[in-house]
């Protein structure tokens, strides 16, 4: 069952276990109608043992996970990643180490390029690798159901969203389809690195991921919440497509 399914379900249902679900977020303002007694199969919070123990880790440990599996996966020497054990322990719920948002593009795969397995990484995907009010929502989920102790704001190199905004901003042409929404959310990078020197895409993809950690670290309630209680940290990172080194950036 999807997420959407179990948040209609809690709807419908009533949210009885919601004021543990304020405190662990650290909100007690009215109006957060998110009911965890409906999530209780994915957060394995009412269990002893989460699925994989090796997830629950502070922040700055759950970074240098990350980093130490695209070292490997850049060597080109990535674990064998035992599937089938790993699909019956995930049965009854998940508890990733990190969220990565991450360009939709088809050379990046975070899975891949942080050799991590099955339940280690919350991924949300979108040309451009932008916050929006949906991956700002699945990140909240992330944070205060799952626990993630790290999210990832992931661009790269030779981004054809940004490059696409760049092109429609500089000819003023408006593309076809529902296109000129990636454009509008990608087009105050663009715009704010307009007169800087050196290369105008890579700086604008540097720039957005930029643009959106900070996004994600001022969002109201539950990421800024969780940051100011230490249980949170979120960082930037640009993938580069020659070697897939991940660099870190502020
Ligand atoms: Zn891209």
């Amino acid at each position: 069952m999807c997420l959407t399914c179990r948040a209609s379900e809690a709807f419908a249902a009533g949210a009885t276990s919601r004021r543990n679900f304020l405190r662990s977020v650290g909100v007690a303002a009215a109006g957060l109608a998110l009911a965890p007694s409906a999530f209780a199969k994915d957060t394995n919070k009412d269990t002893k043992t989460p699925p994989k123990p090796q997830n629950d880790i502070p922040p700055d440990e759950a970074l240098r996970r990350l980093m130490k599996g695209n070292e490997r996966y850049v060597e080109g020497v990535s674990r064998r990643h035992d599937f089938k054990t790993e699909r019956e322990a995930l049965v009854g719920g998940q508890n990733p180490y990190a969220g990565i948002l991450s360009c939709a593009d088809s050379r990046i795969a975070p899975e891949y390029a942080f050799d991590s397995g099955r339940g280690d990484l919350f991924v949300c995907r979108v040309a451009g690798n932008f916050a929006n009010d949906d991956t700002i929502a699945s990140l909240e989920y992330a944070s205060a159901i799952l626990s993630v102790p790290l999210i990832l704001v992931l661009g790269h190199g030779a981004c054809g969203a940004v490059s696409a905004t760049i092109k429609s901003l500089k000819d003023n042409t408006t593309l076809p389809g529902h296109l000129p929404s990636l454009v509008s959310n990608l087009a105050p990078a663009v715009k704010a690195t307009r007169d800087q020197p050196g290369d105008p895409l890579a700086n604008a993809i540097r720039q957005n991921v930029i643009d959106n950690v900070a996004k994600l670290k001022s969002a109201t309630p539950i990421l800024k919440s969780a940051m100011e209680q230490g249980k949170l940290k979120i960082v930037g990172g640009i993938y580069r497509l020659v070697d897939g080194k991940v660099e870190l950036i502020g």
